[in-house]
């Protein structure tokens, strides 16, 4: 897992087809609303189980980036 700061999550909505998945693996961090995933709180500190959400993602709609920087933490 990359780590930096702080992270900011962020869902593609028009890639995201409400599977699930990133909010069975950290409910604490996504909700499914209307069919889509929404990361809540939009920025927190690194978590490993946020990491395994986004890289679960079967439709890579989900990503990371560092807060300050704006750098994609993952997918890489
Ligand atoms: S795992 Fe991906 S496709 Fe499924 S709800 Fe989350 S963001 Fe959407």
């Amino acid at each position: 897992m990359t780590t930096g700061s702080r992270w900011r999550v962020q869902a593609d909505h028009g890639a995201c087809m409400g599977t699930g998945i990133c909010a069975g693996i950290a409910p604490h961090r996504f909700r499914v609303i209307d069919g889509r995933s929404v990361p809540t709180p939009e920025e927190s500190p690194p978590d490993q189980e946020v990491w395994d959400a986004v890289e679960s993602c079967p439709m890579e709609a989900l990503r990371i980036l560092d807060a300050a920087s704006g750098e994609i933490l993952s997918p890489i």
